[in-house]
């Protein structure tokens, strides 16, 4: 078994810890307080070809591997960028996976070329207030009127909806009184944002001002059938092939921001002298270093396990989930831990620790919350009965 990054891994990492070097804590201070989408990052990456980095070579892409696109998410929240830097690529590296696997070659090329360049940015809409994590239960409508559908409903949560020229949406094509399994009658559509039909209104949070989550107020939004991705009806199916790679994402990205705040807690406790000696030299201060050194490294191998297994084709559910579990742990731990080494400076913006600890909470609740991957580990690992 090789633990070690392959070389074309190592060239992903240092290709991007370089051009995050030129977005540096000041940079991201600034988003943090003022707020205002990080174009130049995004841009900086769409030249150099890493947002389609999991694309396939035919539409633009470089065709490589969830385990390729984790280095580099992992990079991006590592250099300091956090969750900030993180989720303004974060859809568009995995998130048209059901477009790569289920759409026509026609919406491959018109779809995933613009995304790769950089010119259109994709936000990802299913999250409903009324639905929560009971996906199925979700309500927007999309009517059939001859050559298209028309959609009324709302959505919320929906990450850079206020800057995606495009967006990848779930929406309820039968009732679900009509279906024989919940799971069925709900269509993926892939299609334009029209803010003439759709409200996009942004919401006060806690973290990650420089991207915005939003409520979407859908009221007769017009979606060519060329628009549908698959078969009408099978679209809870297909986004379930997102949804592994996406924790994984997610869980490197936890590592990545948790191994940003445990090296300037470590700087810190070297530098800081009280009592006459640095306060790294007391056991207090080093034991939960050394704690959060060895869980990050515990969560990266499930990260890496998790990847290995979805690229060869095998079914990474369970890893995927754990490596999602034990980095969002893993990482709020050791973003506390060193606000709790810097002492009050600590809660100073200035010393970007509060930022993490504010932006690592988000890998915790979403994609998916941590009680409902215990669930899902209770029942699909261990057969216990389904609780939910
Ligand atoms: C910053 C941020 C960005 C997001 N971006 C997007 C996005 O771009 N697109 C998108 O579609 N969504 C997005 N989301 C939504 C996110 O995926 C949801 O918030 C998440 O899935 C949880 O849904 P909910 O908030 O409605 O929780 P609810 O479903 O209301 O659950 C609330 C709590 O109850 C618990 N719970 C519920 N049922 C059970 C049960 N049976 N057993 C045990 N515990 C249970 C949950 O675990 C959770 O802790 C984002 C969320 C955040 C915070």
């Amino acid at each position: 078994m090789d633990f070690a990054l392959s070389p074309e891994q190592q060239a992903v990492r240092d290709a991007v810890v370089r051009i995050c070097a030129r977005f540096g804590d000041d940079y991201w201070l600034e988003r943090d307080r003022l707020g205002g989408f990080p174009f130049e990052l995004h841009r900086a990456l769409a030249a150099d070809g890493w947002l389609g980095i999991c694309v396939p070579e035919a539409y633009g892409g470089s065709g490589l591997g969830i385990a390729d696109a984790a280095v580099m998410m992992q990079a991006i929240a590592e250099s300091g960028a956090g969750m900030a830097g993180a989720s303004a690529v974060h859809m568009n590296i995995f998130g048209l996976n059901p477009v790569v696997v289920f759409g026509t070659d026609e919406q491959k090329r018109r779809m995933l070329p613009p995304l790769v360049a950089g010119c259109e940015k994709a936000c990802f809409a299913v999250t409903e207030p009324n639905a929560g994590l009971d996906t199925t239960r979700l309500e927007t409508r999309a009517e059939r009127r001859g050559d298209r559908y028309v959609l009324h409903g709302a959505k919320i949560w929906i990450s850079t909806a206020q800057v995606a020229e495009k967006m990848l949406i779930l929406a309820r094509t039968t009732p679900r009184a009509d279906v024989k399994k919940r799971t069925e009658g709900l269509s993926l559509f892939y299609t334009t944002l029209d803010r003439g039909r759709v409200e996009v209104r942004e919401i006060d949070k806690m973290g990650r001002k420089a991207v915005d989550s939003n409520q979407l107020f859908i009221d007769g939004l017009e979606v060519p059938v060329d628009d549908r991705i698959g078969e009408e009806g099978r679209g809870f199916e297909y986004i379930l092939h997102g949804l592994n790679p996406e924790r994984i994402l997610v869980a490197a990205e936890a590592v990545g921001i948790g191994r940003a705040a445990l090296a300037r807690a470590n700087a810190y406790a070297k530098e800081r002298v009280v009592f006459g000696r640095p306060i790294g030299q007391n056991q207090a201060i080093q034991h939960p270093l050394a704690e959060r050194w060895m869980e990050l490294e515990a969560a990266q191998m499930m990260v890496q396990r998790a990847a290995w297994e979805y690229d060869r084709g095998m079914n990474s559910g369970a890893s995927a989930n754990a490596a999602k579990y034990l980095a969002a742990e893993a990482g709020l731990k050791a973003c506390e831990t060193a606000m709790l080494t810097l002492g009050g400076y600590g809660y100073a913006k200035e010393y970007h620790v509060e930022r993490y600890l504010r932006e690592v909470m988000i890998t915790r609740l979403a994609p998916v919350s941590q009680q409902l991957i215990l669930c899902y580990l209770a029942e699909k690992v261990l057969g216990l009965p389904r609780s939910y």
